[in-house]
């Protein structure tokens, strides 16, 4: 149940009754309530002269839900939305991991000449063998913050685990949550305790309901600004690296109030791939994309094989911006 507070509840009262309805608290300058499991479904009397307004959810979906907030949240980043009612579509794009200057500066070169906004480079990497590259961890963090100040995009990077979110929480703009990491209740608490955009990748192996309640752990800490992003589950087939589950985004754009970005590049593994799926995603009219661009994706230190190269990237995208208007969507 998500409890409204009165606005003249004082934050004494509103911990006591957090405290008798065994419920989170959220309490700032925009919210005053608290959410309880939602197996909980009445209330004291005592407490009813707090409360302007009740939400009963069925599930423990509950500030993710569409019952809850009937449209898409807007969030916004720095100077753009994406959400609510503005149609855009973000294009995330730039390499797996950032890899030396030279290399994040070509990356920065091609957003620049498409008027691009966001660019996107791992520094903790979740990798699957100690023995690969593992990134250039807060180095890394200090050449994207660089490129920030002199292109003023906005700078997306992923958080691996709980000894380096602070330092991913000060040098970007968006916060990733990668597919491995979703579970890491450490790192969801304490990116839900700050206000900056958290893109929670779903994990490989968790279904639908796992993967929203994971975001409420986000959201339940009182950071409003989660985008979930789909980016394949593992199935039995193994020709593709995953399978992008566009059934599940479906249900996430009907169900959570939450927006959404999809992943194509590690979905599909394989570069030849992505641009046709990529058409595909933007067709279901979505709030945003990442792809992985590489400027020589053949000696990238990681996800060599789904990396498109600067050509295929920009043919990619100029063949989106048809399929954009089509769905009466703005490429941004
Ligand atoms: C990535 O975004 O480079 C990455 C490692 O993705 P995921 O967490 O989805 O595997
Ligand atoms: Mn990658």
């Amino acid at each position: 149940m998500i409890i409204h507070l009165k606005e003249d509840t004082s934050a004494k009262d509103a911990n006591k009754i957090a405290e008798e309805t065994e419920g989170k608290l959220i309490f700032n300058d925009q919210n005053k309530l608290i959410v309880t499991s939602s197996k909980k479904k009445t209330i004291d009397q005592n407490i009813k002269k707090y409360i302007s307004s009740t939400h009963i959810l069925d599930s423990d979906i509950q500030l993710s839900s569409r019952d809850y907030i009937k449209e898409t949240r807007t969030v916004n980043i720095n100077n753009f939305e994406i959400g609510g009612n503005t149609n855009n579509t973000l294009m995330i794009t730039g390499p797996c991991s950032i890899e030396s200057r030279e290399q994040i500066r070509q990356s920065a070169n091609l957003l620049k000449k498409l008027k691009l906004t966001t660019l996107r480079a791992g520094c903790f990497k979740p990798r699957t063998s100690p023995y690969s590259f593992q990134g250039l961890g807060l180095d890394g963090l200090k050449m994207l913050s660089d490129i920030r100040d002199e292109y003023g995009f906005n700078i997306i990077s992923e958080v691996k685990d709980a000894s380096h979110v602070e330092d991913v929480i000060n040098y970007t703009d968006i916060i990733q949550i990668g597919a491995k990491a979703m579970y890491d209740h450490g790192i969801l608490r304490e990116t839900g305790q700050q206000n900056k955009p958290v893109l929670l990748k779903r994990g490989f192996g968790s279904n639908l309901q796992e993967f929203v309640q994971a975001a409420e752990f986000i959201l339940s800490e009182g950071n409003q600004n989660v985008i979930l992003c789909e980016r394949g589950i593992r199935t039995f087939e193994t020709k593709t690296r995953f399978t992008l589950d566009l059934c599940g985004v479906s249900f996430l754009k009907e169900y959570t109030n939450l927006p959404i970005i999809l992943d194509t590049s590690h979905a599909m593994g394989y570069s030849y791939g992505v641009p046709d799926l990529t058409r595909a995603c933007v067709a279901m009219g979505i709030d945003g994309l990442l792809i992985e661009s590489h400027p020589n994706p053949s000696v990238a230190k990681s996800d060599a094989s789904q990396q498109l190269n600067f050509k295929e990237f920009e043919e990619m995208f100029s063949s989106l911006i048809p399929v954009c208007k089509s769905v009466n969507r703005n490429l941004i």
